[in-house]
């Protein structure tokens, strides 16, 4: 017998009260022993934001009831919150699917004989609520999986025999639940629908993003949070047919399913996705929305082009990825121009379409079988064509970068292999075992080529996200194409992740480490920790044989708290944590450059760093200093809140930090404080807006490249429906440049190449300095490497300062344009940011000459 519960929205102030599984599933045959989401959670769906351990609570429950459900844990978040896929299918095949598993695989390799797509499932994975204040996808989850399990209607029945269904309810536990305790804490009896409420407008940093921070709809390609880690691998394991991606909008929106935007499709995918699949499946939403009634629009916004959202990820691994956009009550019901927009139409709206992708895919389903089968056969025959036969890759002086990169290609299941001898090609040297080789024909292909592709056309000059997404660049290592034939060596494996630093034997004079190895300033920061004196070297020098470059670290045993054989532990274990060799020296005389001795060597001051958030900052740019400091050197800083400025004593600072953002939360009078702070010594750190702030507020004696004024008035007219577009395409979105490093510089220290690919997604332009060495960092005089840039930026970002020191008393401040540590992936320019941590109190305008008397 079909029980009726009854649940109550209030809209306003008019209460509408209905059964709920008439409202989500009309005329629907469920089987009354699988609990129903209110009967387990005590609130019907829509009235109530589900806290994740509750969310993984009821599908642990489904799978305790029903031999159709297994629930899985494949990781945990930063915050320990578990990482789930509930797979749905019959109990057949549910009791086989490892077996399924494997013989689906057998699709995506075209050495295998092709199963037969009658009787062979397709893989449906259905994902939810990868932004965390965007919950319709969350309990839609809920509710779709409670479908599948009670359903007793044929057609549904159908689809879980000819399919194996992978739902992630949530990709990013971390942010939703942030915005589910801020959406509950925060609702009135009687609700409140005014958007001005509390409950409408989450504090800073919001539950977008996951704990550091990061929107996870980037990482599917960069591979950088944990939440992404966990999931490619599982995801590698099932390849599957169709993806789904659900989001929310802007709350006055209504529904958008795909097709995205025109001229705005990924080169790289076959044409038969977009043209042919999008197209036949939106069919399918088309009907599931008009049955409701509910509006909806497509082809006008949104693109594919980057690889790293959820929906165009799987397009790129011979499946099919969706977008959906929800209208966003943000909270339980909110107004809006359509009305009073309650959350519990939200989430209706979210699950007709799941089940619409069920429904079209079951439908498809031997055409998705075998556009996989053809997609990775193609895929292989492109690679076999492409005049780069393969790509050569590696830095001879930085074994971390290098593994770094190679955990990346591993992510992405890319085959790649140790040079079989050292290669010369395009005047470069590659050396065995710093380099690897990684050949175009392979199933990974289109990845190889997103990697390393340099495209600076595009059909379309507005970009949903970044124009240049090429990772080679961002992990700053050389690299080259091989045109003719080549030899490879052994394939490289998870094993070889792991660090190896040399041993070395105990010194009674000196240790020396070498700046250029990503991992150094770890090392450096676990040597302050320890209070172990360590000096940095401003000149080069030869000893023992060895040539050091700028920025090598010297530790002497003498003067030291610890004794000689206390420091050797100490160092021994250093090297192990890192992964950074430490050489031993039984001598400070050099045979080339400055002795040990020399004042050239600057003892460097622990950073003692806060970073100000909140308010106005811009949230991802302070999650990636977070994240870096946290994961990649383990130092602490102090997150200060932009309101509890004015009050704070600094002192205790070496090292503030400004991102992005405005700072209208600061007055002059902490504008004032900040002045005086480095005037007193301390070193400022500012990026992108925040180094114009810091400029426009006369901290520093800086000048940024502003726009010319406009000469062109009343010239050009244009329509107001294409105004938006036209000043669209003159924002630089996220492009690539190359620029010049004075490698001298303490913010140059550990760079071997004066040339560098940076990363540009702002349109702040700094003047060179007027001091001399002061521009260390310059954009060349035509710098664009890859992506979209209007002329007119290109024209004022030629020849502009990257990074500019600015000297204040006994102080300075270092202003990035740029954000060198742009979405944790640009490992080749974080050690600017780095040094100006680390080496910033060590910098002078008197230059290396500064500490010497006479
Ligand atoms: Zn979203």
């Amino acid at each position: 017998m079909k029980k009726l519960l009854t649940f109550v929205y209030c809209l306003g102030i008019s209460a509408i009260s209905f059964a709920q599984n008439d409202y989500f599933f009309p005329k629907k045959q469920l089987n009354p022993a699988i609990p129903t989401p209110e009967q387990f959670l005590g609130y019907g769906i829509g009235s109530h934001h589900t806290r994740h351990d509750k969310l993984v609570e009821y599908m642990r429950e489904l799978d305790r009831v029903s031999d159709r459900v297994t629930v899985q844990k494949i990781g945990e978040t930063n915050e320990h919150r578990e990482q789930i896929i509930v797979t749905i299918s019959t109990p057949d095949n549910i009791k086989r699917l490892d077996e399924i598993r494997k013989e689906h695989l057998a699709i995506t390799d075209p050495s295998k004989p092709m199963p037969d797509t009658k009787k062979a499932p397709a893989i449906i994975w259905l994902g939810y609520n990868v932004h965390g204040n965007e919950p319709s996808g969350g309990e839609a989850s809920i509710l779709t999986a409670y479908y599948l399990t009670a359903t007793e209607d044929p057609e549904a029945l159908g689809w879980l025999k000819d399919a194996v269904i992978l739902m992630e309810p949530v990709i990013n536990p971390d942010g939703r639940d942030r915005h589910t305790h801020w959406a509950n804490m925060h609702k009135g009896d009687p609700m409140v629908a005014d958007a001005n409420d509390r409950e409408h407008n989450e504090v800073w940093p919001g539950g977008r993003t996951n704990h550091y921070w990061f929107d996870l709809n980037r990482d599917w390609y960069l591979a950088v949070n944990v939440e992404s880690r966990n999931r490619l691998a599982f995801y590698h394991q099932w390849l599957p047919n169709v993806v789904t991606d659900f989001h929310e909008m802007g709350t006055n929106a209504s529904h958008f399913f795909e097709p995205t935007k025109e001229n705005a499709e990924n080169p790289l995918v076959p044409k038969y996705v977009y043209k042919e699949l999008n197209g036949r499946f939106a069919k399918y939403f088309e009907q599931a929305m008009n049955e409701i009634g509910s509006l909806y629009y497509t082809k006008e916004s949104f693109d594919n082009l980057y690889p790293g959202y959820g929906s165009s990820y799987p397009d790129m691994e011979g499946g099919l990825g969706l977008l959906f956009e929800q209208a966003s009550s943000r909270g339980h019901v909110q107004e809006s121009q359509n009305g009073d927009l309650a959350f519990g139409f939200t989430v209706r709206n979210q699950l007709v379409n799941a089940l619409a992708t069920l429904r079209a895919s079951l439908v498809e389903k031997e055409n998705l079988l075998k556009h996989q089968r053809n997609f990775f056969s193609e895929t292989i025959a492109q690679g076999q064509k492409f005049a780069t036969k393969a790509y050569i890759i590696g830095d001879a002086n930085d074994q971390s970068r290098n593994r770094a990169f190679w955990d990346l290609l591993i992510q992405h299941n890319i085959e790649f292999y140790h040079l079989a001898g050292d290669v010369t090609e395009n005047g470069s040297t590659f050396k065995k075992g710093k380099a690897v080789v990684i050949p175009s024909a392979q199933p990974q292909f289109l990845m190889v080529r997103s990697i390393f592709d340099r495209p600076t056309t595009f059909a379309d000059s507005l970009f949903y996200d970044a124009s240049a997404w090429n990772l080679a660049l961002a992990y700053g290592l050389p690299h080259t194409e091989l045109k003719g034939s080549f030899q490879k060596g052994e394939r490289v494996t998870k094993a070889e992740l792991k660090p190896t630093p040399t041993p070395f034997n105990k010194s009674d004079y000196a240790y020396l480490i070498d700046w250029t190895d990503y991992y150094a300033p770890k090392a450096l920061n676990q040597l302050l920790d320890n209070q172990i004196l360590t000096k940095t070297s401003f000149k080069k020098f030869g000893i023992g044989g060895k040539e050091y470059g700028y920025g090598t670290l010297m530790v002497s045993v003498q003067k030291q708290k610890l004794s000689s054989e206390e420091l050797y532990q100490k160092l021994k274990q250093i090297s192990q944590n890192t992964g950074v060799t430490i050489e031993p020296v039984s001598t400070g005389f050099s045979t080339s450059g400055i002795d040990l001795g020399s004042n050239s060597f600057q003892t460097v001051k622990k950073p003692q760093a806060m970073m100000l958030v909140g308010g106005g900052v811009t949230a991802s740019e302070a999650g990636e200093v977070w994240h870096l400091l946290d994961t990649k050197i383990g130092m602490p800083i102090t997150k200060v809140e932009v309101y509890n400025f004015a009050r704070l004593n600094i002192n205790r600072y070496n090292t503030i930090v400004l991102v992005g953002g405005n700072y209208t939360a600061l007055d002059k009078a902490s504008a004032q404080k900040i002045k005086a702070w480095v005037a007193n010594g301390g070193t400022l750190i500012t990026l992108k807006t925040g180094t114009e702030w810091a400029i426009k507020q006369d901290i520093v004696k800086e000048k940024l490249r502003e726009m010319k004024p406009d000469s062109s008035r009343n010239k050009v007219r244009i329509n107001y429906e294409d105004f938006q577009a036209s000043e669209g395409a003159k924002q630089t979105g996220g492009a690539i440049f190359e620029a010049e490093l004075d490698i001298t510089s303490p913010i140059g220290f550990g760079y071997t190449s004066k040339k560098m690919a940076i990363y540009r997604n702002n349109n702040t332009i700094l003047e060179r300095s007027t001091g001399a060495a002061n521009s260390v960092l310059v954009y060349t005089q035509n710098p664009r490497i890859t992506g979209y840039v209007h002329q007119e930026s290109l024209k004022r970002i030629a020849n502009s300062a990257a990074i500019n020191i600015s000297y204040e008393g006994n102080g300075r401040a270092i202003l990035f344009s740029d954000d060198p540590n742009f979405r944790g992936t640009w490992f080749g320019t974080n050690k600017l940011f780095l040094n100006a941590l680390f080496f910033g109190s060590n910098i002078s305008s008197g230059g290396q000459f500064g500490a010497e008397e006479e």
